[in-house]
């Protein structure tokens, strides 16, 4: 008798998914660095600091008066009622949002995930600006839609415009993945740019899914949200939650806004796929929405934490001409071209293994981003070792 055949086949569904580069880079450095060896991680872009106090003793509290139990699938009504507030603030006079607008996933992911399922399929096409957070275009995949990259310019801050994407669209465009301020760039996409996409987009009947993660990360004034500047939701999904504005990466909240009947049908999904986030963590969120200046004032000072961070980077990666970044507007990331970009075949790649055998500076190659001439490094770290990081950086670059 032959022996049972053990090996796994992946079922289609995985057949092609590669694991997340973002999350594989900083798993790899922190595994070197319990091997001993001094390396700076800039891998995964999260916040060092420590979630405001006030948030953790609002979360303290609530554990200790029933928030151990589920929850409504779609986020208790306190949290929801807090989004849908904020929401309404930004809408102006447009429209008020209702709290059945709103769905409180296990992170932001999770709510990307859930509109993607939920509005593409087999035979849709999904316009993805390029470079983009590596798992739009997995998330696309996974709902058997097609992701089609449209490449930004990258002496635009790798930007898409309204032409760029009408260029890549077919009868078969059924939504496009915004994001402002963009990971991996830091490019952030101006009132009028943001207006012209919503227009576009609206005109051909495309879903717009926009990522607002980073929204409160920007360095030239307020970034502009679509809730501020789309003329109706019909057609919009407002992707947002606490991880990077309140350092509240492990509580893992996140949320969606739309119209109702869609926030119906995501809470449906969700139901049966994790139910509601923790009953814990969406009571610190609720608390960071609401505590008001006393949690405000903190934002704003890790937001000009940021800055600073962004700026001394700058300032050092300067002193090299060769260097190539794109210029940093907002969330906490630089991208910056690799040497040997056009020379080499996926120099980012190659550039990113160096920084990280030769020099100690864990990065993620552009390759995750599908612009594999570049690198990502997130300044979500420490200000002296963001200094230390950049000096290597430059001296690896005069290696060359
Ligand atoms: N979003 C962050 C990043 O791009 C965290 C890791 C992840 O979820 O990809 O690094």
């Amino acid at each position: 008798m032959s022996p049972p055949d053990t090996s796994f086949a992946p079922s289609e569904n995985i057949a092609k998914l590669k694991e997340s580069a973002t999350i594989a880079v900083s798993q790899r450095a922190k595994a070197l660095k319990a091997e001993g060896r001094e390396i700076i991680d800039l891998g995964a872009g999260e916040p060092d600091f420590d979630t405001p106090a006030l948030i953790r003793r609002a979360a303290q509290h609530a554990l200790d008066h029933g928030a151990t139990r589920y929850t409504a699938t779609e986020g208790t009504l306190a949290l929801r009622t807090a989004i849908a507030a904020r929401a309404t603030v930004r809408r102006g006079r447009r429209e008020t949002i209702a709290p059945a607008q709103v769905v409180v996933s296990n992170g932001s992911k999770q709510s990307l995930f859930n509109a993607c399922f939920c509005l593409f399929g087999p035979g849709d096409e999904v316009l993805i600006p390029t470079p983009s957070w590596t798992s739009y275009y997995e998330m696309v995949a996974l709902s058997r839609a097609t992701a089609v990259a449209v490449m930004g310019d990258p002496n635009d801050g790798f930007r898409v415009t309204p032409a760029l994407l009408t260029a890549h669209a077919t009868e078969r465009t059924r939504g496009i993945m915004l994001n402002t301020p963009v990971n991996p760039t830091g490019t952030v996409y101006t009132r009028s740019e943001l207006d012209a996409l919503l227009a576009i987009a609206r005109e051909r009947g495309w879903w717009v899914i926009c990522d607002e993660i980073y929204l409160r990360i920007a360095f030239d004034g307020d970034a502009t949200s679509c809730l501020d500047v789309a003329e109706s939701l019909d057609r919009v999904v407002i992707v947002d939650g606490v991880a990077k504005a309140y350092a509240m990466t492990g509580w893992r909240i996140g949320w969606t806004i739309s119209a109702a009947p869609l926030a119906k049908a995501m809470a449906a999904f969700q139901s049966h796929t994790t139910f509601n986030a923790a009953a814990v963590s969406q009571a610190g969120a609720a608390a960071a929405l609401t505590l008001g200046e006393p949690v405000e004032l903190v934002v704003r000072a890790m937001v000009e934490q940021f800055r600073a961070r962004r700026d001394a980077a700058m300032a050092i990666l300067a002193e090299e001409p060769t260097i190539r970044v794109i210029p940093p507007e907002g969330a906490f990331y630089l991208f910056i071209q690799a040497p040997g970009a056009g020379r080499v075949s996926d120099a980012g790649t190659v550039f990113a293994a160096q920084l990280l055998e030769k020099h100690n500076v864990a990065v993620v190659p552009g390759a995750a981003f599908l612009a594999p001439d570049w690198i990502r490094v997130a300044y979500s770290t420490d200000i002296d070792q963001v200094k230390t990081a950049m000096r290597r950086i430059v001296t690896a670059f005069r290696a060359r």
